[in-house]
């Protein structure tokens, strides 16, 4: 992302009545140069970031660490959000968490630790290498992975959807449409924590792979733009459902699933990949859902 796509895009959040923002990743942490030209847009649109994401994959040594951090900080960087969980520890090892949580410390950087409460089940294992969900399981018993729900936010999306795939109980897809058939998808409208892609594609609700164009934010949508959103937000995947099964002929591969938000996705992966859906502003990065 360029300064000048960063101060566009923060001008548009501000002049729709948002104050303060948090950036994420992928990682932000790859590009300090980057980061520290959003940092700047940010501070110029008058945007107060509220802290900064990272997973820490980038920690080599505390002074490399501290220096970085004493770098983000006077371009306005005064808290970071550290990954904590064993979701994340599948792929970082803690240590590096931990290099980054003292470098936090001699910066004097603030801390928001994404989520404190697993310090200790992180430290029970090896610190230097990643720990799979099963060894998770192994160490904490086996209903370890059904319960994280109750300890993390989980968002029914990427990764997620194959986790709980198999653990959490299935609904039918007739139960699962009807629930939201008179209210839609409530979450599309929601703003109280929302995302903006690296293109300036505005994310509804936490849908990763819905997107509204930046230039159509702050008014109605046009049904003809966004058919699959505004399916969605009026009747839920039952309204969704219909529309794809008649017009584009889809098949559920399942007759249930855990979360509506499975079959959405799969409708919308069968637009994109199957059908060539012209998808240019509502089904964005396209790139999404290309990759296998
Ligand atoms: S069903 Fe689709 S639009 Fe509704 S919350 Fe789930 S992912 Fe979002």
């Amino acid at each position: 992302m360029t300064y000048g796509e960063a101060l566009e895009d923060f001008a548009i959040m501000a002049l729709l009545g948002c104050s303060s923002v948090h950036v994420g990743g992928g990682e932000t942490l790859l590009d300090p140069d980057g980061l520290c030209l959003v940092l700047d847009a940010a501070r110029d649109a008058g945007v107060e970031i509220r802290y900064v994401e990272t997973g820490c994959s980038w920690y080599r040594d505390k002074d490399s660490s501290r220096t970085l951090l004493e770098r983000l900080s006077s371009h306005g960087l005064h808290t970071l959000l550290i990954s904590m969980s064993p979701f994340h520890n599948e792929h970082i090892p803690f240590n590096k968490v931990k290099g980054v949580i003292e470098a936090c410390h001699e910066s004097g950087v603030s801390l928001f630790p994404w989520i404190a409460d697993f310090y200790l089940d992180l430290d029970t294992f090896d610190d230097s290498v990643t720990h799979s969900l099963d060894e998770y399981r192994r160490q904490f018993g086996e209903t370890y992975v059904e319960n994280l729900p109750r300890r993390y936010g989980i968002v029914p999306g990427g990764r997620a959807l194959e986790t709980f795939d198999g653990i959490m109980e299935e609904s039918s897809i007739e139960e699962l449409t009807e629930a939201k058939r008179e209210t839609g998808c409530i979450e599309l409208s929601d703003t109280s924590h929302f995302h903006i892609d690296l293109y300036g594609n505005y994310i509804p609700g936490m849908c990763a792979g819905l997107s509204i164009a930046k230039e159509d934010l702050g008014h109605p949508l046009d049904p003809d733009e966004y058919p699959v959103i505004t399916r969605l937000a009026d009747g839920g995947t039952g309204a969704l459902l219909s529309w794809v099964m008649e017009k584009y002929s889809f098949r559920p591969q399942r007759r249930s699933y855990t979360v509506d938000c499975m079959l959405c996705y799969e409708m919308r992966r069968f637009l994109v990949v199957e059908k060539g859906f012209d998808s240019s502003k509502e089904l964005q990065p396209a790139n999404h859902y290309l990759v296998p």
